[in-house]
């Protein structure tokens, strides 16, 4: 658990990540390197779960081996299925990471919602329901263990 106070914006107990995969922690379907790496060292503390609809069919594979929970769902009502999978595990306790149109209602609901403008670009709607807005996911997950980068973002 990563245990985050934040002045004038609350106490959280992040339990679980829920990242997108395409954009976020992949381009064109490929892990962006060193992402394996951080995702290793990240699930010491947080569990980690991928929620895709994994358009390049590579996901199963590069994820082959890491400490994630992976959840290939239909493109259909994608927004509404990640969403769902954050309330199910407690949106509470959940950091959300993504990039597409489709990763905005999770991260408007999580208890802290990390946006991500990488090689793909990012939704614009989705930008505005993010607590967080990065440019690296490296740099993004890397938010989660110095947390005083985060408090010093977010405090008011
Ligand atoms: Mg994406």
């Amino acid at each position: 658990m990563i245990s985050l106070s934040i002045p004038d914006y609350g106490d959280i107990e992040l339990k679980h990540v829920v990242s997108d995969y395409n954009g976020t922690l992949a381009v064109d379907g490929i892990l962006i390197e060193g992402v394996a790496d951080a995702l290793r060292t990240l699930s010491e503390h947080i569990e980690i779960h991928v929620v895709t609809a994994d358009t390049f069919g590579l996901a199963k594979a590069q994820l082959a081996g890491l400490p994630v929970t992976l959840v290939i769902a239909p493109p259909e009502n994608q927004a509404d299925t990640k969403l769902d999978y954050i309330r199910k595990l407690g949106a509470a306790n959940v950091v959300a990471i993504g990039n597409g149109r489709n990763d905005r209602k999770m991260l408007e609901h999580a208890a802290l919602g990390i946006a991500l403008i990488q090689k793909e670009g990012a939704a614009a709607e989705t930008l505005r329901s993010a607590d967080v807005v990065s440019t690296s996911i490296l740099e993004a997950l890397d938010l989660l263990s110095n947390t005083k980068r985060l408090k010093a973002t977010l405090r008011s």
